[in-house]
């Protein structure tokens, strides 16, 4: 009997009528003869509610009491659609991290699974049950419980889906699938009916929100297959991840924004081999990723090296440059937190030339001014003032997809919605 994962977010999830709804999906999913495994996530806003409330608390919350906070979320949401699904007359077991056997690293808050020992899940498989675990959540060589960042649900799910061989992994959320950009922001926005792995993983670092980037690396590691589909629309088959696409690749498949950026710059740094590997690898060592790297000469063998971190790292990068500044002998160290990186992926524009200038025109156009500028064989970013970021989305959004009809596009909001 083949096994299918299906995950279901926040939105999903978020009151009484929608966990009755999802209990639905899953129960006719049991009723065509598959095992069923579902990942959930906490109901609506509860995770951002949980971490305002250690915010009351403490400064910057982080850490074990941290995660110990976080996890309460999905451990309700789990029972509860256990209770829904037994209600019905199917029998049904909630999970937590620790008991679905996910095993991560000792790191708090953005913790990696090491591996998915699942003896238990596959027990009650086997024995009818449907199972629900907990989203977002394993244990720690210590045996403490440990979070996979936010958004980290949708890599349980991807992370289940390969360590039980399922058949697939569904991932349910409040759109039909994914766009070529946040239909949020941008309401002419083309649902893609596929899209690769590799600009699924670039586009998920970039900020669009709807798949965790760790979930599409561990599906291409695993060569899990993903849908993500709506759970309100489900007629609608979503959009599915692939390995390849063959034909009529347009050079962009996406846009994206990022708001959670700063951007650091030491300055004075002397122009001396060995200088960047100090810097780069001292943040490294904490774990903290850097990107959009520009060095520039200050004067006379004299540098100035500014690049981008996520907002989450910025006090620990600060930190760490402190002490590396005198260690490098430099002047200053810093930091803008009214930035943002908006980008442009696809593999449509390998070998395309024009690609980056059409970008840059679109913003030019909108009088917005690049900061700087990143590139890769599939993607360009370039930062830009925070305020600005939303425009700048829907202007580039124009160059690209000048010639395609946006789709009707049913979002489900926070508000209750006809189902
Ligand atoms: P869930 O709680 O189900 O995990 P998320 O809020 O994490 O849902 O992700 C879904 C949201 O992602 C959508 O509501 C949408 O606003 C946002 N999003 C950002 N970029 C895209 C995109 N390219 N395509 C579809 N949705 C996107
Ligand atoms: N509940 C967690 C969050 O809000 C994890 C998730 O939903 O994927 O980030
Ligand atoms: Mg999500």
């Amino acid at each position: 009997m083949s096994i299918v994962v299906q995950k279901f977010g926040g939105t999903s999830v978020g009151d009484v009528e929608r966990i009755r709804r999802v209990a639905r999906i899953i129960a006719d999913t049991h009723d065509q003869g598959h095992q069923v495994a579902v990942i959930v996530s906490a109901m609506g806003h509860t995770t951002d509610e949980l971490v305002s409330l250690a915010g009351e608390l403490v400064e910057t919350p982080a850490g074990r009491e941290f995660d110990a906070l976080l996890i309460t979320g999905e451990m309700v949401s789990a029972s509860l659609m256990a209770m829904t699904l037994s209600s019905m007359g199917y029998k049904a077991v909630s999970l937590n991290g620790q008991q679905a056997g996910f095993l991560t690293e000792d790191l708090h808050n953005r913790a990696r699974i090491l591996e998915i020992d699942t003896g238990r899940v596959q027990y009650h498989l086997n024995n009818g049950e449907i199972v629900i675990v907990t989203g977002f959540q394993g244990i720690n060589s210590k045996g403490d419980f440990t979070t996979l960042g936010r958004g980290g649900s949708d890599t349980s799910a991807v992370a289940l889906a390969g360590a039980l061989g399922a058949e697939r992994c569904d991932i349910f959320t409040d759109v039909n699938g994914v766009y070529s950009s946040d239909p949020r922001v941008v309401p002419q926005a083309v649902k893609l009916d596929e899209i690769t792995y590799i600009e699924m993983l670039e586009l998920a670092r970039v900020g669009a929100q709807v798949l965790h980037p760790r979930a599409v690396e561990t599906a291409r590691h695993a060569n899990v297959q993903i849908r993500v589909r709506s759970t309100f629309y489900t007629d609608d088959m979503g959009t599915v991840v692939v390995g390849s696409i063959e034909s009529g690749t347009r050079p962009v498949s996406g846009i994206a924004s990022d708001e959670n950026q700063a951007r650091v710059a030491i300055t004075g740094v002397p122009d001396q081999p060995g200088v960047a590997a100090k810097i780069f690898g001292s943040l490294a060592s904490r774990n903290i990723s850097v990107d959009m790297i520009i060095q520039s000469l200050n004067k006379q063998e004299i540098n100035d090296i500014a690049f981008t971190v996520s907002l989450n790292d910025l006090q620990d990068a600060l930190e760490t440059l402190e002490k590396v500044k005198t260690e490098v002998n430099a002047e200053s160290v810093v930091y803008d937190t009214d930035v943002a990186k908006v980008s442009i992926v696809g593999i449509g524009m390998i070998d395309r030339p024009g690609i980056a200038a059409d970008m840059f025109e679109a913003l030019s156009k909108a009088k917005i001014n690049i900061k700087m500028i990143a590139t890769s064989e599939i993607k360009i970013s370039c930062l830009i003032q925070k305020e600005q970021a939303k425009q700048a989305v829907q202007e580039i959004h124009k160059v690209f997809f000048k010639d395609e009809d946006g789709q009707s596009i049913p979002l489900v909001a926070d508000q209750k919605v006809g189902y």
